[in-house]
């Protein structure tokens, strides 16, 4: 989708409070510890190269994002750190993380296997630098058990065309206050560590939410992500031991502002009949632009003020209901603060019944993001 640069909506990324989050987790991890900031799926919606700027500000020493293309796009704009993929890659892809340097992770036997086949008529620039994961209870993607992570190990040791270079798990419960099921991920992966030959360069568990509230079990490397973006990933759950800082806001503007007689409809399907005579501002942001049909009901801020949106979400256009006359340019804060008062990603998450996560995510690419530093 096209950037619409020529609307007073976009989302505003404060670059500074990514780096004092990154710099805040930094200071509590022993000197040794790599921070890697994840920026998958374009920095969660914040822009993938910006945020990765200005976590590396902040004492980033690497990258993990999801795909290869992802990668790609770290590495076009001159990033040289490490990076790290997070999801299994096809075998036929192998040169290409050769070439951009790319560290992944390998899930399976099969898939290593598959690899040496592939390779033996294909030349490589480097040594593929392989992390095994294992799946100690997300049941997403990893080896099941400690002998066959330590067999995985000494195959890729054994083979010239793969390097040794980490070993890592991912918690499904580091999030919540009943720690059960995390502890029980913990043993498994510690059981693991043992069976294993020697230690590679880079053991690691930790998501924002272990390297929170789980430190002691993080290894030497943490994949810092929604944290970085200044929101707690437990939601309402766990206080976070330092304060985070939200970086993205949310802004548009009154672009018409008419009074409507008693009884007037708004929106498709006249959801909303104005039960007196009313004040309606109207706000270039809909649908496409990742603000939902389900954010009908919820408010805005206008001049301090929180002003409902009344009927149905349109594709690029809504309406609110405004105490009284303001002038067509009013600034409206979606996300963020607006004179004293503030609408955070989770207020919205709230009413989409969903994980600010994924709010970030479905804010889509016609919303322009302007960096503020
Ligand atoms: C996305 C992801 C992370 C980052 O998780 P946050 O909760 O955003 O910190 C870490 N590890 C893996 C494997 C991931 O997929």
């Amino acid at each position: 989708m096209v950037v619409a640069r020529h609307r007073p909506t976009k989302a505003i990324i404060d670059t500074t409070a990514i780096t004092a989050n990154i710099k805040n987790e930094r200071a509590r991890l022993p000197q040794d510890t790599a921070l890697f900031a994840v920026v998958k799926a374009n920095g969660y919606g914040h822009g993938a190269v910006e945020t990765a700027r200005a976590a590396a500000n902040g004492g980033a020493t690497g990258f993990c994002v999801a795909t290869i293309d992802e990668g790609i796009e770290l590495r076009e704009a001159g990033i040289v750190a490490p990076i790290l993929l997070l999801g299994v890659v096809a075998v036929s892809d192998t040169p290409l993380l050769a070439t951009y340097d790319f560290s992944f992770p390998v899930a399976s036997q099969e898939w290593l296997q598959e690899a040496e086949s592939y390779l033996a008529n294909v030349a490589l620039t480097r040594p593929l630098k392989v992390h095994i994961k294992v799946d100690t209870g997300m049941g997403r993607i990893g080896f099941l058990d400690a002998q066959a992570v330590a067999e995985a190990a000494s195959w890729v040791e054994a083979h010239e065309a793969f390097e040794w270079e980490g070993v890592f798990t991912h918690f499904s419960t580091a999030d919540q206050a009943d720690t059960a099921y995390w502890q029980q991920q913990h043993l498994f992966f510690q059981e693991v560590l043992t069976a294993l030959p020697h230690l590679p360069k880079y053991i690691h568990t930790g998501n924002s939410a272990t390297a929170l509230w789980h430190e002691q079990a993080v290894g030497n490397m943490i994949r810092y992500g929604i944290a970085m973006y200044g929101l707690n990933p437990s939601g309402h759950a766990l206080a976070a031991p330092f304060e985070l800082k939200p970086a993205l806001s949310l802004v548009s503007a009154l672009i018409q502002v008419k009074l409507l007689e008693k009884g007037s409809g708004i929106g498709y399907g006249e959801t909303y009949i104005t039960p007196q005579q009313e004040w309606i501002g109207t706000v270039p942001i809909g649908y496409a632009d990742g603000w939902l049909r389900k954010m009908q009901g919820f408010s805005v801020l206008v001049e301090g003020e929180y002003c409902e949106i009344v009927g149905r979400v349109c594709m690029d256009q809504l309406m609110i209901r405004l105490p009284r006359e303001m002038p067509v340019g009013t600034k409206v804060t979606l996300i963020g603060e607006n004179q004293g008062q503030q609408i955070t990603m989770q207020d919205v998450a709230d009413q989409l019944d969903t994980i600010h996560y994924e709010v970030a995510c479905t804010l889509s690419s016609r919303v322009p993001r302007e960096y503020k530093s």
